[in-house]
């Protein structure tokens, strides 16, 4: 990883310290602050009220045992975690991720990002994140509502619609959400709608918060190609994942004229040259929660990998929308040398700083997570507002809104890139954008 400037390498080094063997949020930190240099020379006041030491550190870590019973009677048991990383800017926002390869440090990062992520959405959200270590592949209904009603059982004291509003994430669909909902209101005796998002329609939920991330995603690409003069019509698009953020990207870029010709689930991936059928991988994928193998089976001229990389399918624009550092540097090498143009990350952290660093050598457009992927959360505030004003917005209008954030969020990268001297690296525009408004706020409000 690239030398920081020296006051930020100090505060990187103390970061090491205090969470060791953390290292997915080890590199989520290095890249905010590797962006940061530009900032502390301008603004000495947030190293001296240690702003940035501070952004570092959680405002409260919660773990917990989360035990339930299975459909043959056996006790299972697990761990759950709430991150409330930062509250300058409003209660805190995040999602919920339920995969085994949860812990700490997976939790950490993930809501490490979330405080500039909702930052750059000019929203008034803090940023936070929670999950468990559990597996709800394979898992009954009755299975995964029990888990999700014993983890409510001790989420529910740290959660509120002022002070701290999670959503869902890998594995934490509709579903889930609906009995962690169920769970809270029967602890509480309260209808709180405010206190989870990514509800159903008919209980407080929000028209487009499931297309939310994936159409926000692509609305930010669209926004970069407008800026160069160009759409996607015609374009070659591979967007790696199955699940809600890598359909719905796939949904908007068949949309605006682009074809999609691969997508993956963790077992492999699927080429269909004709253009993904969307309505057969939601089939297999949203309705059957089967494996994506099976595509082939109904789409013969299709053809099924379980080795290989996605990345080896030649692209104009690449999604990556699965999982944390899923396109490594050689996959973008490879992508590279096949001609792609811009490459923007719809799930967290998807590129690791080798990929990162290729794209950026070879003038690959590149734009990261925390802004690309940021329309579920801004989404998920447009939730929190009609919950507030007990109102229900029509699709049309929602989608209008999720449209202008994602134009504003790209405009800030782009402005605040070119103010700080590097025109054209969102990494930098993003995490500088989102960043000031945190470090005002906290300055605003005192050392706590
Ligand atoms: P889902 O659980 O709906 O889907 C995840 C998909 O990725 C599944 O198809 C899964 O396959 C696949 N996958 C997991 N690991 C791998 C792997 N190593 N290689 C290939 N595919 C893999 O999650 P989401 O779509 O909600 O989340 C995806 C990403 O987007 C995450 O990084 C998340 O943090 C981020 N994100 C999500 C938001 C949201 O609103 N949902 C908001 C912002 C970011 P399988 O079915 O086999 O498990």
């Amino acid at each position: 990883m690239a030398k920081l400037d020296e006051k930020l390498e100090a505060i990187y080094t103390e970061v090491l310290k205090r969470n060791p063997g953390e290292t997915e949020f080890h590199q989520a930190v290095h890249e905010v602050l590797d962006s940061l240099g530009p900032v502390v020379a301008k603004h000495p006041e947030y190293a001296d009220a240690a702003v940035i030491r501070r952004i570092c550190e959680p405002e409260r870590q919660i773990i917990f045992r989360v035990p339930w019973v299975d459909d043959q009677g056996n006790v299972q048991l697990n761990r759950g975690f709430r991150v409330e990383f930062n509250s300058a800017l409003g209660p805190y926002k995040g999602g919920l991720r339920f995969h085994p390869s949860v812990y700490l440090g997976i939790i950490k990062f993930l809501g490490f990002e979330q405080i500039f992520k909702n930052s750059l959405t000019g929203m008034p959200i803090g940023g936070g994140k929670g999950g468990s270590d559990f597996d709800p592949k394979g898992r009954s209904d009755g299975e995964v509502m029990r888990f999700c009603q014993s983890f409510m059982t001790e989420l529910y004291r740290h959660i509120g619609e002022h002070t701290d509003v999670p959503a869902g994430d890998i594995g934490v669909g509709g579903r889930e959400i609906g009995y962690l909902f169920g769970q809270y209101k029967r602890i509480t005796n309260r209808y709180e709608s405010g206190v989870l998002t990514g509800k159903g329609l008919t209980w407080g939920g929000s028209q487009v918060r499931t297309e939310a991330t994936g159409y926000g995603t692509v609305f930010f690409v669209e926004e970069a190609l407008k800026l160069r003069n160009e759409n996607f019509d015609g374009k070659r698009v591979v967007v790696s994942g199955a699940g809600n953020v890598a359909i719905y990207s796939v949904e908007k870029v068949n949309q605006l004229g682009g074809t999609v010709v691969a997508c993956s689930d963790s077992g492999g991936y699927i080429v269909d040259e004709a253009g993904i059928n969307l309505d057969l991988v939601k089939e297999i994928k949203e309705v059957r929660r089967a494996r994506i193998s099976e595509y082939v089976d109904k789409v013969p001229s299709a053809t099924y990998h379980n080795t290989g990389s996605i990345w080896d399918v030649p692209c104009d624009i690449a999604l990556p929308c699965a999982t944390q550092n899923e396109l490594n540097g050689r996959d973008a090498e490879e992508l590279i040398s096949n001609g792609v143009q811009v490459v923007a990350e719809g799930a967290n952290m998807p590129c690791t700083p080798k990929a990162v660093h290729a794209f950026s050598s070879a003038g690959v457009i590149f734009a990261p997570g925390k802004a690309v992927n940021a329309g579920g959360v801004a989404t998920s505030a447009l939730e929190m507002q009609q919950n507030a004003s007990r109102d229900s917005w029509s699709f049309a209008f929602t989608e209008q809104r999720l449209a202008e954030v994602m134009r504003g969020i790209h405009d800030r990268c782009v402005t605040t890139a070119d103010k700080y001297g590097v025109p054209g690296d969102y990494v930098s525009g993003a995490n500088i954008a989102g960043f000031i408004p945190v470090a005002d706020a906290m300055l605003a409000q005192g050392v706590i």
